[in-house]
């Protein structure tokens, strides 16, 4: 009789834990109706769960084996075609796991999908790395479009932290300001990562953050895989300091907005961040 060792599949790599053990459980929110310039990030999920399948399982850095980390990986989740309708449908999966105590791990899709997550974690703060402010009350019909996350998230979490941004309109910049805390591309640039997450880490104590990445909060020139690509950004470092040094307060996390169209990068990198974000939880929670 033929000896099978291990099948291949098509879930993110390493997540062998079955549902019932697992602290974090991925799934894919494959949406991309309100999408304004390129299209296609619901292609994403499937490309960064490939791309997942380049690395190794050993980290050096926590000295650690994510075979040896419980998570799952749910799969995706079927979605509607309105956005609102999308982010009721993620705000439901994501209390059930919230039920379960499963830090959800969600995979974009556009941008949209977070509000529902949010909605559904209450966290004290909402982190964003982007290189849009998300703040418009409405667009192209919706206020649920891909362009007004943050300006969703807001009616359930007052307190939000923007990292990343240099494109928007003025009413944006000047609303970001004078509400929230905002750290453009060029502070990040200008101050660097670690003065700017000093600050943010005595903000933020022991409370409990909503981390989400755009993965367009990175230079385009980095990571060309974007909806909306945007020059002069962050660097992929930029992004595992942020997971490093918020991973331990977050209830929840999301990596949105890959376009899977480039040779592969915009996926790698973004592969690799989810893998750091709960080898980093992981790390910070068990010791
Ligand atoms: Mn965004
Ligand atoms: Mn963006």
């Amino acid at each position: 009789m033929m000896t099978v060792q291990s099948f291949s599949n098509t879930l993110f790599a390493d997540a062998e834990s079955p549902y019932r053990d697992a602290a974090y459980v991925i799934f894919g929110a494959p949406f991309d109706g309100t999408t304004s310039f390129r299209a296609g990030t619901r292609d994403a999920p499937v490309a960064i769960r490939a791309a997942s399948y380049n690395f190794e399982t050993y980290l050096p850095y926590y000295d650690v084996n994510m075979l040896d980390i419980p998570f799952h990986d749910m799969g995706d989740m079927y979605c509607d075609v309105l956005p609102n309708l999308v982010a009721d449908q993620v705000e439901s999966v994501v209390s059930s796991l919230q039920k379960d105590k499963k830090i959800p791990v969600m995979i974009g899709g556009e941008h949209s999908i977070t509000v529902g997550a949010v909605r559904a974690l209450r966290p004290r703060w909402y982190i964003v790395c982007d290189a849009h402010l998300d703040l418009k009350d409405e667009f192209r019909g919706s206020p649920f479009n891909h362009d007004c996350v943050t300006a969703r998230v807001a009616e359930t979490v007052k307190k939000i932290i923007i990292i990343g941004p240099r494109s928007g309109i003025r009413e944006e910049f000047a609303e970001a300001r004078e509400k929230y805390l905002l750290y453009t591309a060029d502070d990040v640039f200008e101050r660097g990562m670690t003065e700017i997450l000093d600050e943010i880490a005595g903000l933020i104590g022991d409370d409990s953050v909503y981390l989400s990445i755009d993965a367009d909060a990175i230079d385009c020139c980095i990571t060309p895989g974007l909806g909306t690509p945007e020059p002069f950004g962050l660097t992929p470092r930029d992004i595992q300091s942020v997971i490093k040094r918020i991973a331990k307060n977050v209830v929840g996390f999301d990596y949105v907005e890959v376009l899977p169209t480039d040779a592969g990068e915009t996926a790698i990198v973004a592969a690799h961040l989810i893998r750091e974000f709960i080898a980093e939880h992981y790390h910070a929670r068990s010791g």
